[in-house]
């Protein structure tokens, strides 16, 4: 089912989601259900798997330093039809312009197709970490804007290349990324916005925010959006601080302010095991808030762990 189907079904009552992340190749998949597991019984109608940009790896040989480049979280197709299939959930896997191809995109989708899968994320994805900017791949797609592009194609049964006579079309709910603090890139939040806007106009279905801390930067994200005439869903994406480094972290890679009572919060913590105390009933508060004024969803960013997401899950749900 939809997404958006989800939503208009639950009649106005917050639903609880979550984004999970792949494991390293080479591991099992049994980690991450250890993880989904516990979190069932608040019954998730949907769960978002990321996908990752491949990176270089330099391996020694000869003396010589040899560059390979690999995706070291691969499988988010797989594990999104794994984890259907298991649990019997919609999930929802995040399609990337970064290091794709259209044609490979257009593979991806179609293996969706096949495998129930009606909902996908269209991100543009980071620039590579050598690159200063984000640098579309061959004949890959610049913005996530053209992504959505491409899927509602599909939706309309048209193909890459007009190459085949098509009987079907697909119909896939296409999700799409907001920035309350305006993304790291965009010059200012009402350009950001307008390009959101494009991304809706262009066919996005609902909107699922970046973290945010402070509550009041979600509100006024909404309010903007829907003068900018945005009226898709727009999701509120949060995520529990889990350890003392996260203060640095989480501003400097999404470029994200953190509240001053969290800060002090998290500063006068003995150790990660009271800064994970202080992120859960930090986010249950913002989780509450955000259930009172009746957002549709709260997705959780879960990180692949899963006892915080559920301590947050019981006070709430
Ligand atoms: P876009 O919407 O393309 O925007 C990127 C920038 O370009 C913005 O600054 C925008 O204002 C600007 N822009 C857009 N259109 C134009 C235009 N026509 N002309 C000029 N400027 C324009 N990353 C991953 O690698 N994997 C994931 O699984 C993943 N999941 C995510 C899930 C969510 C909910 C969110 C919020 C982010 C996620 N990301 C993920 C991160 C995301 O890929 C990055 O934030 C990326 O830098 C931007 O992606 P976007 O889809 O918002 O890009």
């Amino acid at each position: 089912m939809k997404v958006t189907d989800h939503i208009k079904k639950a009649k106005g009552e917050t639903l609880f989601s979550f984004e999970i992340i792949p494991p390293k190749k080479g591991n099992s998949i049994q980690e991450l259900y250890n993880n989904i597991d516990p979190l069932m019984e608040f019954k998730p109608p949907f769960i978002d798997v990321t996908t990752s940009r491949e990176e270089y790896v330099y391996i020694e040989k000869e003396g010589l330093l040899d560059r390979k480049i690999t995706r070291m979280r691969p499988g988010t197709v797989g594990i999104c039809a794994a984890i259907k299939h298991k649990y019997d959930v919609d999930t929802v896997p995040h399609v990337l312009c970064g290091g794709f191809t259209k044609e490979e995109t257009e593979y991806l989708l179609v293996d969706c197709h096949y495998l129930g899968i009606e909902n996908v994320m269209a991100l543009r994805g980071d620039a590579m970490s050598h690159q200063k900017y984000f640098e579309a791949s061959n004949g890959g797609h610049l913005y996530a804007s053209q992504l959505v592009d491409q899927i509602q194609n599909l939706n309309k049964g048209k193909y890459l290349h007009d190459v085949i006579e098509t009987n079907h079309k697909a119909d896939f709910c296409i999700g799409v990324a907001g920035y309350p603090e305006k993304h790291i890139e965009a010059p200012s939040l009402q350009t950001d916005l307008k390009r959101l806007k494009e991304k809706v106009d262009r066919g996005a279905d609902y909107v699922v925010t970046q973290m945010f801390f402070d509550n009041d930067k979600y509100f006024a994200f909404v309010e903007a959006a829907k003068k900018a005439g945005i009226t898709v869903p727009i999701i509120p994406g949060i995520k529990p601080i889990a350890v003392k480094r996260h203060l640095q972290l989480l501003p400097q890679v999404f470029k994200i302010d953190l509240p001053e009572d969290l800060i002090q919060a998290v500063e006068s913590c003995k150790n990660n095991k009271e800064v994970r105390q202080v992120g859960v009933e930090w986010c249950i508060q913002q989780s509450k808030e955000l259930q009172a004024a009746g957002v549709p969803v709260l997705h959780y960013y879960s990180m692949g762990k899963s006892d915080n997401i559920k301590a947050i899950a019981s006070a709430i749900f």
